[in-house]
């Protein structure tokens, strides 16, 4: 192993920046060349490639987004699309990669690795923490901290006009980020995609809670909620409670950009380090992860999305304290 690829693919998460310097100067540090693939498998077919020193990523570890940018590659899907990604890997003598994105990113590292047996190391970068395999993702602290101090906001002026808000977040398939940020901020309700009877929560809030003791709500609303996202949530809520003053508040991009928080960072760096490790170990087709603080390595074909077996103490605590 002499020279190694490192890039960041498919949605960015802040902390992304933190897990790149950390490949690459430990890679440094093992007498290994770095190369910077810009614009995740795009790149890699087009041989968008810059030579990395120590130097190249200083000052980045505090930095949201990704210095190397991030691309969604639909050519890379095609068998040619990765013959010409192989091609440029080999053209610029680069021996291993790490991959820095989520299950889509690995899956696609699979693929290529078996048609070419080409070694891929992983890292988990998604504020959604949905990853089978791994506590933490990259960036889902930064994009929760973000989120509770938005809510903050919003309930300043949810209680002055005595408002109901349904504030949503991302995370199509995954509730976690709606959840922890609600208990954070005390929301009312909670509306995810993993939970059943949340509704009956809404309902009970609406027609009973509101009216008898509260004077203003937030109600979390994941936007893969079976029922629509926040818009068509509240239409439904309008259209029940015309005397009930309701708002919408759709959080956006917002949640994935801003300073990584120091956990971010911290993880990011110990899984970049942990990448590395992993290759000199001549280990391939496998994710870093994080199972209770420790690093662990978790097949590709494991590493799948999944809707987390969703926390419901922490759904009992909500209700219990919404009562
Ligand atoms: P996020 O969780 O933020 O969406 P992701 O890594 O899952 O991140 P995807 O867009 O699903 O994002 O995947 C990133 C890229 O990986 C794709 O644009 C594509 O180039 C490649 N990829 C995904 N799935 C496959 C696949 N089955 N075969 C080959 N390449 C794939």
């Amino acid at each position: 192993l002499q020279k190694i690829g490192v890039f960041t693919s498919g949605g960015d998460a802040p902390g992304m920046n933190a897990a790149v310097r950390a490949v690459t100067r430990a890679a440094l540090a093992n007498k290994l060349k770095v190369v910077g693939i810009r614009r995740g498998y795009q790149g890699m077919i087009e041989g968008d490639f810059i030579p990395l020193k120590s130097n190249d990523v200083s000052g980045i570890l505090q930095l949201g987004g990704t210095m190397l940018k991030t691309a969604r590659s639909a050519e890379f899907r095609t068998p040619e699309g990765r013959e010409k990604a192989y091609k440029q890997l080999k053209k610029a003598e680069i021996d291993a990669v790490v991959v820095i994105g989520g299950d889509g990113s690995f899956t696609g590292a699979l693929v290529m690795s078996q048609e070419y047996d080409f070694p891929f190391i992983g890292i988990p970068g998604t504020i959604d923490n949905d990853i089978y395999g791994t506590d933490y993702t990259i960036g889902y602290d930064t994009a929760l901290n973000t989120v509770v101090q938005a809510v903050d906001k919003i309930k300043d002026t949810a209680r002055s006009h005595g408002r109901i808000f349904f504030v949503e977040v991302m995370g199509r398939e995954a509730g976690l980020l709606a959840l922890n940020s609600g208990i954070a901020c005390g929301a009312e309700v909670i509306l995810i995609p993993e939970a059943k009877g949340d509704h009956d929560q809404l309902n009970k809030f609406l027609e009973k809670g509101y009216k008898s003791k509260e004077t203003s709500g937030i109600i979390m609303v994941a936007e893969g909620d079976e029922a629509g996202g926040a818009i068509q949530i509240a239409e439904r809520v309008r259209k029940e409670h015309p005397d009930l003053d309701v708002r919408v508040s759709i959080l956006g991009h917002i949640q994935r950009g801003g300073s990584p928080t120091a956990k971010d960072r911290v993880n990011a760096t110990k899984m970049g380090v942990a990448a590395v490790d992993a290759l000199l170990d001549d280990q391939k087709s496998i994710m870093i992860g994080l199972d209770n603080e420790k690093i662990v390595h978790v097949p590709f074909n494991k590493a799948v999305k999944l809707n987390h077996s969703i926390d419901t103490n922490l759904m009992d605590i909500q209700k219990l304290l919404n009562t």
